[in-house]
C-alpha cells in the first residue's frame, strides 16, 4: 500500500514539474527545431511539463526552445473569453474546452488569409509587449501526441498564438516582427535582458570548486 502511494506521489510530482524558461539572449531561442520522427514517452513527458510551465507563467503558448530544447514541439491553450478564437477541423467548429490544451508536433502553417493587428508578448522576453501584425486565419498541418496527422484552420487568438509558436520553432521571435520604430524603442531593454541571460549562462558554465555545504 505504501509503495503504491509513493509511486502515485512520484508520478504526480513528475507531471507537475515546471521547467525553467529560457530568456532572450539564450542561443537556443535562435535555433530551428529538429523534426520529431517518433513520439516517444520522453516527448510526451516533455509536452506535459511544457503545459505545466505555460500555465505557471500565465502563457497561452510555449515552444520547446523556450524550455531549452530545439525541437518541433509546441503547446497552446487559448481559452480566453476576452480574446476569442475559432478552430475548425474538416470545416467543423471545435469546442475549445475539448481540444485545449493543444499539443502540436512538427507543426507547419500551410495557408494564411487576411490580417489582424493585436497585442503580443512572450514568456522569453519579459516586460515587453507590442502590437504585432499577423494573418487573421491560418491552416495548420501537424501531428498530435499519438503521432497522428492533425489538420486544422483557426482564427483569432489561436491563429496569432500558432504563428508566434511556429516562429519560435524556426528560431524567430516576436520582436523580429515588430516595426522598426517599435523595436528601436525596446533596444535598451533588450540589450539589458540579453546581457543578464548571457552572464547567467557564463556563471552556470563555470566549474564549482567550492565545497558543497549541507
Ligand atoms: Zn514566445
Amino acid at each position: 500500500m505504501q509503495a503504491l502511494l509513493a509511486d502515485v506521489a512520484a508520478r504526480s510530482y513528475t507531471a507537475l514539474v515546471v521547467l525553467e524558461i529560457t530568456k532572450y539572449g539564450h542561443p537556443v531561442l535562435r535555433e530551428k527545431g529538429k523534426r520529431i520522427e517518433r513520439v516517444t514517452p520522453e516527448i510526451r513527458q516533455l509536452a506535459a511539463a511544457m503545459i505545466e510551465t505555460m500555465y505557471a507563467g500565465n502563457g497561452v503558448g510555449l515552444a520547446a526552445q523556450q524550455v531549452g530544447r530545439a525541437l518541433m514541439l509546441t503547446v497552446l491553450d487559448v481559452r480566453d473569453p476576452e480574446r476569442p478564437s475559432q478552430m475548425f477541423v474538416g470545416g467543423a467548429l471545435q469546442d475549445l474546452n475539448t481540444v485545449m490544451p493543444l499539443v502540436l508536433v512538427n507543426p507547419a502553417i500551410t495557408h494564411t488569409e487576411g490580417e489582424q493587428v493585436g497585442s503580443e508578448g512572450c514568456l522569453s522576453v519579459p516586460e515587453i509587449s507590442a502590437e504585432i501584425r499577423r494573418a487573421a486565419r491560418v491552416s495548420v498541418s501537424a501531428q498530435n501526441l499519438d503521432g497522428k496527422p492533425l489538420e486544422f484552420e483557426c482564427t483569432g487568438l489561436l491563429a496569432r498564438a500558432v504563428q508566434h509558436e511556429v516562429d519560435h520553432l524556426n528560431g524567430i521571435l516576436f520582436i523580429d516582427r515588430m516595426d522598426a520604430a517599435t523595436r528601436a524603442s525596446f533596444a535598451g531593454k533588450l540589450k539589458k535582458l540579453q546581457k543578464e541571460t548571457q552572464s547567467q549562462l557564463a556563471a552556470s558554465a563555470k566549474p564549482h570548486h567550492e565545497a558543497v555545504r549541507l
